[in-house]
């Protein structure tokens, strides 16, 4: 087939355009970047060679070699690994499959100058890296699974098109060819590249080798000098999961993070753990000091990385940890799993649920320890993951108290910006306080000032603040904690004082008649109109059912396209408050029907404007207002 032209997609001519622009520190990393895919093509062939011997043969030892060549200005990453077809060249070098692309782009248009590095990896778009050093980038791929010698050979300059046409090659693999830009010309230079190799791909298990020339003193004749070149491998190549925890330095464990995550800052947390006995396994975890972009999004890439007796089987291996721990990176290295282990077999697998169970545990007890012991650690990685980890919660039944005892929250009582845990407030809940009470709502309201905690703070209780969007649910689920119930305010008949209780019965005969009054204005509007015993000061509130969603939920489940049916809720007025014995007397008196029903509007409004709903007819409402406030109320 001859050459052919072909157009990026918009979103790689504008990586592209970011790459070549905005990014002038760390350039350094797209050796990384360009190796790190090397040693995944390696991989790749490896796993296929299991299956079929002759790869091996046609591909040779495994390694990744560089090349540099000042006299033509390039520098050559190759390697003997899988390679590409022409198809798969036009598809995964042309496009970016990826779907946080928009995403990223956009952080990385607004990033600092120094966090800008650390994006790229992350989305994997590790290859247009190249672009920071070269002007012109030259693929020449020939898969490993095909016999021929043919090869392709894909080119561009990033003017944003590419060209792909037929190229001959001896060996399977892939040669990645920059050629540099003047300033860049540094990257040729042997000391430049074994510092970048030792720094950022070190603990790559192929080798990365070079061709080093000396220069040395003819044995034979002391006036002349012998060139020799010898190739030599510049990475250390040790499995560091391997390694005793004690040989390893916190550099080494943060540079391997580095290298597994993408992320370009160091992790909160590492765990590394060998298991020994019926299931042997070694992992390598660590908990991120900051959430990934995407880890609320459905398609965002679980799991550790799996390896079979240190041969890399897959990336993500999403059967060893379950999703509410999603932020945890790392490696898991099995000595049990038969190395062409397939999604099937890990699904019912008896080592990998022991692994599961390991790792679980390991990283719970290591985020309890954390909680305990670096309190203010604790609280980053809380605001960073909290809303991950407690969906736990919901998924993880066994393990709800666990998973709640590692939860903060904000409270009635605490300062602003200082969280309190469960356990904390059990243990400081007055005697006669025999519920855990809670409410929900925007973080960016002002939650404190709610109706709904007038009683709870006369009475000196303290109200958990909740602001995620699933907490309710999260609430529901767990139900009790240390033995006493989980109740939110905003829900349910609240009765604090049991005297009050009392008052209230007898208030029932004197408020009948308004009662019913507006019952039956609002009959279509909420489902029952009652005396509230969590009111004080304010004049109403709408309050849902005992073990029913609150309004927060609610939208938030409509928001998520769910079908949830509208629920009726409660109206409870507070007969202590004097707008009461205004309409009770103007009803006991025979007031006009309009004039009640201005009044009950104006409640049933005010209600909803409390809840943080949307009134159905707020010009009727401003008008009523405008019209007391002109004296038109007035009786
Ligand atoms: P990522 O590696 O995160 O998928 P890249 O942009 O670095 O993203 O690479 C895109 C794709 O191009 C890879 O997924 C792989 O399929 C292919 N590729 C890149 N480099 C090589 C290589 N050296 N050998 C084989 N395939 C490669």
């Amino acid at each position: 087939m001859s050459v052919q032209k072909m157009e990026f997609k918009t979103e790689v001519k504008e990586l592209l355009n970011l790459m070549i622009h905005s990014l002038y520190s760390h350039k350094e990393i797209f050796l990384r970047e360009l190796i790190s895919n090397a040693s995944d093509a390696i991989d790749k062939a490896r796993h296929e060679s299991l299956t079929n011997k002759e790869i091996i043969e046609a591909c040779g030892e495994w390694k990744i070699k560089i090349i540099p060549d000042t006299t033509a200005g390039t520098l050559t990453i190759r390697d003997n690994g899988i390679g590409m077809s022409r198809d798969e060249a036009v598809a995964e070098l042309g496009t970016i499959a990826h779907s946080g692309t928009r995403e990223f782009m956009q952080a990385l248009k607004d990033a600092s100058q120094k966090d800008k590095p650390g994006l790229i990896g992350q989305f994997g778009v590790g290859f247009y890296s190249a672009y920071m050093v070269a002007d012109k980038v030259v693929v020449v791929s020939r898969k490993a699974t095909e016999k021929t010698s043919s090869a392709i050979k894909w080119e561009s300059i990033a003017d944003g098109s590419f060209t792909i046409g037929d190229a001959e090659k001896d060996r399977p693999g892939t040669d990645v060819i920059l050629h540099l830009r003047e300033e860049d010309k540094k990257y040729l230079q042997e000391w430049e590249i074994r510092d970048v190799v030792r720094k950022y791909s070190d603990y790559i298990e192929h080798p990365v080798v070079m061709d080093i020339t000396r220069e040395q003193e003819d044995p034979a004749d002391k006036e002349k000098r012998i060139k020799t070149t010898e190739e030599e491998t510049l990475n250390s190549r040790k499995a560091i999961w391997l390694k005793d925890p004690s040989e390893i330095k916190p550099e080494e464990y943060n540079d391997f993070y580095k290298h597994v995550s993408h992320d370009f800052t160091d992790p909160a947390k590492v765990i590394h753990y060998r298991a020994e006995g019926t299931s042997e396994f070694t992992m390598l975890l660590y908990v991120p000091q900051h959430a990934p972009y995407g880890i609320l999004y459905r398609d965002f890439k679980i799991g550790p990385m799996l390896y079979v007796k240190r041969v890399q089987i897959m990336d993500h291996c999403a059967e060893v940890l379950p999703e509410y721990l999603r932020f945890v990176k790392g490696v898991v290295d099995s000595s049990d799993l038969p190395l062409n282990v397939s999604r099937e077999i890990l699904q019912s697998n008896r080592h990998i649920e022991v692994i599961k169970k390991n790792i679980v545990k390991k990283v719970l007890d290591t985020l309890a320890e954390m909680k305990k012991n670096d309190a203010p650690g604790y609280e980053k990685f809380h605001k960073e993951f909290g809303r991950v980890l407690k969906e736990g919660i919901h998924f993880d039944f066994s393990r709800k108290e666990q998973i709640a005892d590692l939860l903060l929250y904000a409270s009635t009582r605490t300062d602003a910006g200082k969280l309190t845990t469960l356990d904390e407030y059990v243990k400081n809940m007055p005697i006669a306080q025999d519920a855990i009470y809670y409410i929900t709502g925007r973080p960016d309201e002002n939650i404190l000032q709610s109706p709904y905690l007038e009683a709870f703070r006369t009475k000196g209780y303290e109200v958990l603040i909740l602001t995620d969007d699933i907490d309710d649910l999260i609430m529901l689920d767990l139900q009790e904690y240390k033995g006493k119930k989980i109740k939110s305010v905003i829900k349910g008949d609240v009765s604090l004082d049991k005297e009050k209780q009392a008052e209230k019965e007898a208030q029932k005969g004197k408020f009948e008649k308004l009662l019913s009054r507006l019952k039956d204005r609002l009959k279509d509007e909420v489902k029952d109109v009652r005396l509230s015993g969590r009111l004080t000061d304010s004049a109403c509130c709408l309050v849902a059912e005992e073990g029913g969603l609150d309004p927060q939920m609610e939208k938030m489940l409509r928001s998520m396209g769910q079908d949830v049916p509208s629920q009726k809720r409660i109206l409870e007025i507070n007969a202590e408050h004097p707008v009461f014995a205004v309409m009770n007397s103007m009803v006991e008196q025979g007031g006009s029907d309009e004039q009640v029903q201005e009044y009950v509007d104006l409640l049933y409004n005010q209600a909803l404007l409390l809840e943080g709903s949307k009134l159905k007819d707020p010009a009727g409402f401003a008008r009523s207002i405008s019209k007391l406030m002109a004296g038109g109320g007035k009786k």
